[in-house]
């Protein structure tokens, strides 16, 4: 892989923001940071802190229709957005969308996103707060496999950029790079090696999810915990790995806020022609809508019978909890499903993170 020497940042941001819609975290104060659009070239200061929500909505949307019905044909509303990049994207995000990735693989709509994002990580060289991505293999560095550039900070305002993928390469085609030393490539491994080293003992998380794979964890302490969850889905919405959605039938609603009723009102690609019935021009055109949903929520499971095979509280969060980190999941997407993060912690109103949900597990023994 190609590492070079970035002296201006601003010269490389400049560069990949010519063609491409640029997104970066921007510091609001203290504990509140989140993904910007930025105008160039007011591009702010390269942010080391966590921002509270990850960039998974920027590829899974939080809400989106997935056809119209106009009455007579079906029609696709793919989106088709343009060319961005995510600027200093950290490890354990990067490898969310990893994860993502291969959750979403055969989906139409997160993939046409995707596709059009460049991915420029950044490594972290100090613990964030309640994060542990060393132990569940997302961090501090950026992993290869997530990320198009990585930028690691070396001293006097200096940057390491690791080339990493050809379209990461095609990117900084024409930005006047040097080619790093041997000590500044090193300089990289040797402050990862001591940002481990800062982060707390989070050795009850080992315990703990070895004992929820052994089967240890009684249901009368998932009951426990399960009482002091109030279905306010903060864990879900903030997790970058939480994927579940729902959909929704809805009438189809035109930019000046009017139900749309003739057929020929609504554009779009014809996907599939209804049955032969004639066109009801009358009717207000329809769309499915998706959005995240929450398993956390009473009625996530419920079924048409009203059978909920979830009903209890204390199902709800074995269920969330096995789903981040059972052995079960390890053949389908290679690692588990948390990447450490540790937003479930900072989020729940109800103090049932992972650090407060595996101490619990482990002080059950
Ligand atoms: S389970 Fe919690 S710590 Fe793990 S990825 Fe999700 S929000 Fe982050
Ligand atoms: S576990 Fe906590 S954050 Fe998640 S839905 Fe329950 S109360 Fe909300």
């Amino acid at each position: 892989m190609q590492q070079y020497l970035v002296e201006s940042l601003k010269a490389l941001q400049d560069h990949l923001s010519r063609a491409r819609q640029f997104y970066q975290v921007v510091e609001a104060a203290p504990g509140d940071a989140h993904w910007q659009h930025i105008i160039p070239p007011a591009y702010p200061p390269l942010s080391a802190q966590k921002p509270q929500s990850s960039a998974k909505s920027f590829f899974f949307a939080e809400q989106e229709p997935l056809y119209v019905f106009d009455g007579q044909f079906f029609r696709e509303t793919l989106p088709s957005p343009e060319p961005f990049v995510l600027f200093g994207v950290q490890s354990c995000d990067l490898t969310a969308i990893h994860y993502q990735d291969l959750f979403f693989e055969q989906d139409v709509y997160y993939q046409a996103r995707r596709r059009q994002a460049l991915l420029v990580g950044i490594d972290c060289v100090h613990p964030c707060a309640q994060g542990f991505c060393y132990l569940v293999n997302a961090g501090p560095g950026v992993r290869d496999e997530t990320a198009d550039l990585i930028l690691h900070p070396l001293e006097d305002n200096q940057w390491l950029l690791v080339v990493v993928t050809a379209q990461g390469k095609e990117a900084i085609q024409g930005v006047a790079l040097t080619p790093a030393s041997a000590q500044e490539m090193n300089q990289r491994w040797e402050q990862l090696s001591h940002c481990e080293q800062e982060f707390d003992d989070h050795s009850y998380i080992t315990e703990g999810v070895e004992r929820l794979n052994r089967g240890e964890v009684s249901d009368a302490l998932w009951q426990r915990i399960g009482v002091q969850c109030l279905a306010c889905s903060g864990c879900t919405t903030l997790c970058p790995t939480c994927s579940c959605y729902g959909t929704q039938s809805q009438p189809f609603v035109s930019g000046d806020g009017e139900p749309v009723a003739k057929a020929v009102e609504v554009s779009g690609t014809l996907i599939k022609e209804d049955s032969g019935a004639a066109p009801n021009t009358e009717q207000p055109a329809t769309q499915q809508v998706r959005f995240w949903d929450s398993c956390l929520y009473e009625g996530f499971q419920r079924e048409a019978s009203f059978n909920n095979p979830s009903a209890q509280a204390g199902e709800r969060v074995k269920r969330f909890w096995y789903h981040k980190f059972s052995d079960d999941f390890l053949p389908e997407f290679g690692r588990y499903g948390c990447v450490g993060c540790g937003r479930c912690e900072q989020v729940c109103p109800g103090v049932i993170g992972v650090h407060s949900v595996m101490k619990r597990i482990v002080d059950d023994a």
